[in-house]
């Protein structure tokens, strides 16, 4: 259903203390007109949108009128974009990053959309987030400093996409806000890659856009609905905070300022160029120059063709920017008029990643498939080319035995034919079945004109004499009995071969059996030689020992001998001693008695 743009004009507090001198805005409910002080409106400057917020108004009041019909349809499948736009200072950043207390309506479509689709029990979401600048027509990542001067591509598959641009997937709010910070971007707007001040000169030459792209899937109930459990939703959501509209080249910039002016003028005014040609109507919209500016070409698919688009258009109520705003009112007037036909991107193409992941997961799924079949006939291939080469060598084989056997035969023929005279015989006198057992020596005589033949030699030999035909006497029956006896040879062949095969791996696991034994043996003599060098130095050692003990047993004999000796010895010397002492003693009590006598003697003298 075609549907007007939603286009909404903010007024942002007064920032000076003046009070206007001649002119004001003034804002009756969704109209906003320039009146002369004290006096009616000017004419031909009165403007009336979908809303018109007065200063007093708050982000969530902003988010709850113009944006979050936008945010609830993207959640739908609808693609949405909101901007705003409007000259630097007028309150862009402000409206969409908002303040701590107030935050701004990125803050909120990020809680929004994850409350919202919390409350879808029959759909599945994947929900990527990634954040850009346009600054000098270049395309950086906001999320990764690295990512500079992305290129933009467009597939079949994936639409328009900017080339290397960080996508993240997010699975709640608070994943989102923190990613915002951590890529340098806090509520409000500070990009710490460079200072405030620097931040906030460049971000008023800069656009942003933080974009999200929700992928939906209705959950397999099991009803086998095929077309309404695959389709797949996606959409993208592009909140766009805008470069500042004034014209700076006007002001007399130069250098840096000058080109960076340029840009933003041109890319504003291809903004402003779609959005005139696609409000001047179904017939005029023949060539819409989205491919002029990079800004138009990220958003073509929010702009005007299948989208819901919001626009906010913040103006600075001071009486030195009346011209700015009456250039931003007039933007708005002209977005007014844009008439969107937005519808659910239920899809299709494989431009959704679910899409494009289970695809993959089928792509794997067949190459492995492909593989294990792959394999499978190898083996088989395999398993197909040896039993091939068998039946070959088989083959072979057999021609060996037959040619052996032929070889063997007609030998066997030449010696019997030497030894019995069966060359006199006629070529071939076929005996009568009912004689076959019959061995009459009358009756061989007659049927042999007299030749005697040597009858144990005939009974013994009569596939010899078959086999002595020429070939081209060889009657069928006579080819088949051929064949049986090759066969029965064949088969007595490879019976045998089977048994020099059995009795080869015997062979083998005797052999094997006896290198066994003779390992143990050899182990087991080693054993033996150990032991007996032990026992021999044992026995050593018992001699040894023994000798030492006779030895000791001597010593302690002459010892014992001495002893003895010396105690008769000793004996001796007692009985000695004993009758010298007693000699002694008479002798001096002799001695004494002299003693005595003299003494007395010599008394007896004085
Ligand atoms: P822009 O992004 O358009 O250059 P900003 O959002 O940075 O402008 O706003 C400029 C100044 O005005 C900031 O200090 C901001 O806090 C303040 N401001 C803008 N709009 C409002 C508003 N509606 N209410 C309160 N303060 C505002
Ligand atoms: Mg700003």
């Amino acid at each position: 259903m075609a549907e007007k743009i939603c286009v909404a004009v903010r007024v942002r507090p007064s920032i000076s203390e003046e009070s206007p001198s001649g002119t004001f805005w003034k804002i009756e409910d969704n109209r906003i007109s320039l009146h002369k002080l004290h006096c009616t409106p000017i004419s031909g400057l009165s403007y009336a949108f979908d809303h018109v917020f007065d200063e007093s108004c708050s982000n969530s009041k902003v988010y709850e009128l113009l944006t979050k019909d936008v945010i609830h349809a993207a959640v739908d499948g609808f693609n949405g974009t909101a901007f705003a736009y409007g000259q630097t200072s007028s309150g862009k950043t402000f409206t969409m990053n908002g303040s701590l207390n107030d935050p701004g309506i990125i803050h909120r479509a990020v809680n929004d959309v994850f409350q919202k689709i919390q409350m879808i029990s029959d759909r599945e979401f994947l929900i990527r987030v990634s954040y850009m600048e346009i600054y000098n027509e270049e395309i950086n990542d906001l999320f990764a400093v690295e990512n500079q001067k992305l290129p933009i591509h467009e597939s079949l598959e994936r639409g328009i996409f900017v080339v290397g641009l960080r996508e993240e997937i997010v699975n709640n709010a608070e994943q989102v806000i923190k990613l915002l910070e951590s890529g340098e971007v806090t509520f409000p707007t500070v990009n710490r890659h460079f200072g405030e001040t620097n931040m906030n000169a460049r971000s008023s030459r800069s656009h942003t856009i933080f974009r999200m792209v929700i992928e939906s899937k209705g959950i397999d109930t099991g009803s086998g609905d095929y077309s309404s459990s695959d389709a797949i939703r996606v959409s993208v959501l592009n909140l766009v905070d805008l470069a500042g509209s004034e014209r700076i080249a006007k002001t007399g910039a130069g250098g840096v300022r000058l080109k960076e002016g340029k840009y933003i003028n041109k890319s504003l005014m291809v903004l402003g160029n779609v959005i005139n040609k696609l409000s001047n109507g179904a017939k005029q919209r023949a060539h819409i120059p989205y491919r002029d500016s990079k800004l138009t070409r990220i958003l073509q698919t929010a702009l005007g063709e299948n989208a819901k688009t919001s626009i906010i258009c913040t103006v600075a109520p001071e009486e030195v920017h009346v011209e700015e705003t009456k250039g931003t009112l007039q933007f708005a007037s002209r977005a007014k008029r844009i008439t969107n036909c937005a519808q659910v991107n239920e899809i299709l193409t494989d431009a959704a990643l679910l899409k494009r992941q289970q695809l993959e997961i089928e792509d794997l799924r067949r190459k492995l498939q492909y593989e294990l079949e792959r394999e499978k006939l190898e083996m088989e291939l395999e398993e197909e080319r040896r039993s091939h080469k068998e039946r070959e060598q088989c083959i072979r084989d057999q021609q060996l035995k037959i040619e052996n056997l032929s070889s063997l035969v007609s030998d066997g023929d030449r010696s019997s034919s030497q030894r019995s005279n069966y060359s006199e015989l006629p070529d071939f006198s076929p005996v009568p079945d009912s004689f076959s057992n019959v061995a009459d020596e009358d009756t061989w005589f007659k049927m042999n004109k007299g030749y005697i033949a040597d009858l144990d030699s005939l009974q013994t030999t009569p596939a010899r004499k078959v086999q002595s035909f020429p070939p081209q006497d060889i009657t069928p029956s006579k080819h088949e009995e051929e064949v049986q006896i090759n066969s029965r040879l064949m088969g007595e062949i490879s019976e045998l071969k089977q048994e020099l095969d059995l009795s080869n791996n015997s062979l083998e696991s005797s052999k094997q059996r006896y290198g066994n034994l003779e390992r143990e043996f050899q182990k087991l003599k080693d054993e033996r030689d150990s032991l007996l060098q032990t026992v021999s130095e044992s026995s050593k050692n018992i001699t040894f020992l023994t000798d030492q003990k006779e030895n000791i047993l001597k010593d302690l004999n002459c010892e014992v001998q001495r002893r003895k000796d010396l105690e008769a010895e000793i004996k001796q010397f007692s009985v000695a001693f004993a009758s010298r002492q007693r000699s002694l003693a008479s002798i001096h009590g002799e001695f004494k008695s002299k003693i005595e006598k003299l003494r007395a003697e010599n008394l007896v003298g004085y």
